[in-house]
């Protein structure tokens, strides 16, 4: 159990999140923090607790042009927790799950692109790998929020049903099998929201720049039903001119040519077809009730049916899996000539089968797994263009999506670095309402029901929650 006694409750949870990195949380730590502030220097100091030994934790940073009084705060406390344990992470002591957000807040400070690696090394205690990876992606991804307007958003589709659950998962999705029942009165009211939606989207003169299907698994959904959903949309001009529509078919079980040439009809330009792995006996380890060769066949009807982006997630460290065997994935992936290809790194999921049933992961994914997976995309020309991270990842690495140049999925970058408003259809949705107020920026977030019947139920909350999004569109 991990206990933080702390003078500033503003950072209460980064120590806690921070710990809980370095150590095994059923260990008793107990972590004593203050702060002290003199001039342009921050001291943070300290105890730590851990079992029968005590650490002293002492650590100084200055505030800058680019580190606020709280960031230089966060930065001393993690730089003390890290010199205190003696060690070392590859994000240092930034513990964000959006550490692009860091190096872009840097260059909006007037920091310039040469001076980017380097703070963050200093600031953060990052690695040199980490702080260039960053860097790049920040300067890129500042690209693309320069092409956004005030009246640009992004619009999410939420369809989380998956025809079986992987044991890995700890989304909100459904089993299909046991919730097929519900797919008909959950499309229905879906068209409803759309409708709804789409009509004052368009009367306010908004203009969607990406719209994401996702889940949850979409492609379980029939053709018919798919088809549906698309007709309503195209039934508000404002969905003609999405710049990007991406539908994630995850599993490769749930696509076929039929469904493949509605997407395509209705003018769908990216699919995500996930292998996650290419060794069947990993596939058979993590529940996911598919083949390599049925993810094989996939991707080759989603050849033929002629999307332009085509994406395939893979996951470094799954139970049962080998470097050999993540690094085979990745080759065989790259064969396929796929436009994007996103690599994951294994996280423990809390609700994830194999967590609530004690089992552990004996494989252990590093820094060298994801490199070769890095090296091989860029050589097969495909580029960093969004990352993320999640808690409790291995090695406390980072999820990367490549893109061969034009087909960097743009709704990635704007949702992931709340660059503009998503306005979310269906259950386990959030919206997220940005209000800029000059440099700064307001979200409002507004959440569904995150199961699906719970959302078909309450009536309420769905009327509460579009009032909401209503009159943010109004503003
Ligand atoms: S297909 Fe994706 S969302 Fe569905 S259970 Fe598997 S990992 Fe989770």
């Amino acid at each position: 159990m991990i206990t933080i006694h702390c003078d500033n409750n503003a950072h209460r949870l980064d120590a806690y999140h921070l710990l809980s990195i370095l150590f095994d949380k059923s260990r008793e730590i107990t972590a004593t923090l203050s702060f002290a502030i003199q001039g342009d220097r921050v001291n943070c100091s300290g105890v730590l607790q851990l079992e029968d030994t005590t650490l002293p934790l002492q650590a100084t940073t200055l505030i800058s042009r680019h580190k606020s009084q709280k960031r230089a705060e966060n930065a001393a406390m993690g730089k003390a927790i890290l010199e205190g344990c003696n060690r070392k992470l590859p994000y240092g002591y930034s513990v964000g799950v959006r550490p692009v957000k860091v190096p872009l807040s840097y260059i909006k400070s007037g920091v310039s692109p040469d001076e980017i690696t380097e703070f963050l090394q200093t600031d953060y205690g990052m690695a040199k790998r980490n702080a260039e990876i960053l860097s790049a992606l920040a300067l890129e991804e500042l690209t693309w929020e320069q092409t956004l307007t005030e009246k640009d958003i992004c619009f999410y589709l939420s369809i989380p049903f998956c025809p079986t659950r992987c044991s890995y998962c700890s989304f909100i999705s459904s089993a299909a099998p046991n919730h097929l029942k519900i797919l008909p009165y959950y499309v229905e009211l879906l068209c409803k929201e759309i409708a709804l939606l789409g009509k004052a989207l368009q009367e306010n003169g908004y203009n969607i720049r990406a719209m994401y299907m996702g889940g949850g698994t979409p492609s379980v959904l029939t053709a018919k039903q798919l088809e549906q959903i698309f007709t309503r949309l195209y039934n508000y001009p404002i969905f003609f001119n999405i710049g990007e529509i991406t539908v994630e078919c995850g599993r490769p079980d749930t696509v076929d040519e039929e469904k493949l040439n509605i997407l395509k009809a209705f003018h769908v330009d990216r699919i995500c077809i996930n292998p996650q792995t290419t060794q069947d006996e990993v596939l058979n380890a993590i529940g996911r009730c598919h083949t390599t060769s049925r993810f094989y066949h996939a991707f080759e009807l989603a050849r033929k049916a002629g999307f332009s982006t085509l994406n395939c997630d893979l996951i470094a460290g799954l139970p049962g899996d080998t470097r050999a065997g993540f690094e085979q994935s990745i080759t065989d992936v790259l064969a396929l000539q796929p436009e994007n290809v996103t690599i994951h790194t294994f996280s423990a999921k809390k609700s994830a089968y194999l967590t609530t049933t004690g089992q552990t992961n004996p494989t252990k994914a590093d820094t060298d797994w994801v490199d070769f997976a890095r090296f091989s995309c860029i050589k097969n020309g495909l580029q960093p263009y969004y990352l993320y991270r999640q808690k409790n990842m291995q090695a406390s690495l980072e999820n990367i999506g490549y893109a061969k140049t034009g087909h960097a999925c743009m709704y990635n970058i704007f949702m992931m670095e709340d660059m503009c408003s998503i306005i979310s259809v269906g259950a386990g949705g959030i919206s997220k309402l940005i209000s800029n107020c000059g440099s700064t920026s307001k979200i409002v977030r507004v959440a569904a029901d995150k199961y699906p019947f719970e959302y078909l139920a309450n009536k309420e909350k769905r009327v509460d929650n579009m009032e909401k999004i209503s009159a943010f569109l109004l503003r």
